[in-house]
């Protein structure tokens, strides 16, 4: 993940770092290689843009160029930068912050990995929390996903809703809230139905499910592994849903990175966890500061 991009910044750098001076110029064709590198990971448009823009302004002042190492001072400002992009220093948690049971809906695309990646935090919650999860599939769509989520349940220990063939996803939503509430259950997940496409009925279905459960978190799940459709699709879910964060999986792929670069500002919403494997412990937080180290070598 990130190698090209990384290589490439790092050529970028080298040459900054290994001249004495540097003029407005200079820099001006730094960031214009950096643009170019930032587009072939796959980095969105105006994203990059703004990401330029922002780097240029601070760099070409005064203090920087006339300081003793301008080179260093720059990749310093693109260091910067790059964390903000990634959402900021902190990490941000999962916000619990409500009456029990809180919900958590997980959205996405089929085969972003929404399922394993609600069975992960489901583990995380009640391993490193020690809180009362319970999982419920509301997918109806695709045959055999809510055996999927059972199955995950019992290898992770964590209860899943029993299921009613047949039954419509509001009804289950509804089912899950009742029954999450009768076992005393800390945080609901839901696991929603994903289609191939955004479209219309599932951000419908989506909605609706969100209306009748009130969510406090709605988690985006999205395969880092596929650039800037991931961006766009990121884009169709915040114009219609209202996300909380962003769940990131295969980021144990070698994607170009675009998708985990755009997000945040794609959506406005901080990258929650990054999905390191297909193992049911293999999630992390996401740490904006080590990402930014590791494209910046
Ligand atoms: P869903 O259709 O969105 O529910 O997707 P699934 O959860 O069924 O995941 C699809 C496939 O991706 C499964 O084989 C998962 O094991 C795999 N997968 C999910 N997350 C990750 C991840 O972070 N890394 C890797 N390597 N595989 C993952």
């Amino acid at each position: 993940m990130f190698d090209t991009l990384s290589d490439r910044l790092t050529g970028v750098f080298d040459r900054l770092r290994g001249r004495g001076a540097l003029n407005e110029q200079d820099v001006r064709e730094a960031m214009r290689e950096v643009r170019v590198a930032l587009l072939e990971a796959d980095v969105a448009l105006p994203v990059a843009r703004s990401f330029i823009d922002k780097v240029t302004e601070k760099a070409v002042g005064q203090q920087v160029l006339k300081s003793v190492t301008p080179g260093q001072q720059v990749v310093k400002i693109v260091n910067d930068e790059l964390v903000a992009m990634l959402g900021g220093d902190e990490v941000a948690p999962l916000d619990l912050d409500a009456r029990p049971p809180v919900v958590v809906m997980m959205v996405g695309l089929q085969g972003s990995g929404k399922t394993t990646s609600t069975a992960k935090i489901a583990r995380l919650l009640k391993e490193k929390q020690g809180k009362k999860p319970l999982m419920a599939s509301l997918d109806v769509n695709r045959p055999a996903a809510q055996e999927q989520l059972k199955v995950l349940g019992e290898q992770t220990g964590v209860a899943t809703l029993p299921i009613i063939v047949g039954q419509q996803p509001v009804d289950i939503a509804r089912r899950a809230i009742e029954a999450a509430k009768l076992q005393a259950v800390d945080v609901l997940l839901l696991d929603t139905a994903g289609r191939l496409h955004v479209d219309e009925a599932l951000m419908a279905e989506m909605k609706a499910v969100a209306s009748v459960t009130t969510p406090t978190e709605v988690l985006l799940v999205v395969d880092s592994l596929t650039g800037q459709d991931a961006v766009n699709v990121a884009q169709s879910f915040s114009d219609e849903v209202p996300l909380t964060g962003v769940v990131l999986t295969r980021m144990d792929g070698d994607a170009r990175g675009g998708a985990a670069l755009s997000m945040r500002a794609v959506t406005g919403k901080p990258i929650k966890f990054a999905g390191t494997g297909e193992k049911l412990d293999a999630i992390e937080a996401f740490h904006p500061g080590r990402v930014a180290s590791r494209i910046l070598g």
